[in-house]
C-alpha cells in the first residue's frame, strides 16, 4: 500500500491538537501530537504515540513522565512551534507541577507517570496514569486533511 494513500486515509480524522511536554535533566522539552486518546477510567489512562525520528522518544523513555497539554483555538502558534514549523526559536514560559512543564493556557494539562511502553512499527506507544489535571474554559484547536481549524457546534437535529 502507498504511505500517500495511507497518510491522507488519516488525515480524513479530525482531532484536537496536543503538545506533550517533558523535563529531562533541568531542559524542559516540548512537541506537537494529535496522536492522543482517552483509555481507562479505573486506572484514569491515557495513550500518545511518539516516533522514533522524535527526540521526545528518548527524553520521555528517561523521565518516565509527559504531560498532554489540549490546545485552545488560540494557540496554532504555539502547535507549528513544537511541530518544528516555525522558523525562529521562541522562548516559552511554562507552568511547572511536579517539576514538570505545563504550556499555559491550555484547555487542559494532564500530568502523567508512564504506566506502559509498547513499540509499534516505527513508532513508540506510551499509556500514562494520570497524576494531576488542570482545566480551563475555551475552544479547540483542530486538525483535519493537514490544515488547523476551530469548532462549529450544530444545532441538535429535531
Ligand atoms: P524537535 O524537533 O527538536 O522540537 C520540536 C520544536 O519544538 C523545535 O522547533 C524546538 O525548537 C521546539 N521546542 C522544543 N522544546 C522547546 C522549549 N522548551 N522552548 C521552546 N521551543 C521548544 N509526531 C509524533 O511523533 N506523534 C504525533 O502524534 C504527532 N502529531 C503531530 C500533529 C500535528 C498537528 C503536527 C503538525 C505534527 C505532529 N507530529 C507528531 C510531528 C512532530 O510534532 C514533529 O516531528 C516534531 O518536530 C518532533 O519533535 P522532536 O521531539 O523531534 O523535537
Amino acid at each position: 500500500m502507498d504511505d500517500r494513500v495511507f497518510r491522507n486515509a488519516m488525515g480524513k480524522f479530525a482531532t484536537g491538537v496536543t503538545v506533550i511536554t517533558t523535563e529531562v535533566d533541568g531542559e524542559s522539552h516540548g512537541m506537537t501530537a494529535n496522536a492522543f486518546m482517552s483509555v481507562s477510567l479505573t486506572p484514569k489512562l491515557v495513550l500518545i504515540s511518539i516516533g522514533e525520528k522524535a527526540r521526545m522518544l528518548d527524553k520521555i523513555q528517561r523521565s518516565q513522565k509527559f504531560v498532554v497539554n489540549l490546545l485552545s483555538e488560540e494557540q496554532q502558534e504555539i502547535s507549528m512551534l513544537f511541530a518544528g514549523q516555525l522558523k525562529e526559536k521562541r522562548e516559552i514560559e511554562f507552568d511547572y507541577i511536579d517539576g514538570l512543564p505545563l504550556i499555559q493556557n491550555a484547555l487542559a494539562n494532564i500530568v502523567c507517570d508512564v504506566y506502559s511502553t509498547q513499540v509499534a512499527g516505527d513508532h513508540t506507544l506510551f499509556i500514562g496514569e494520570v497524576k494531576e489535571l488542570v482545566l480551563k474554559d475555551g475552544e479547540p484547536l483542530t486538525f483535519f486533511q493537514g490544515k488547523y481549524g476551530g469548532f462549529i457546534e450544530k444545532t441538535p437535529a429535531v
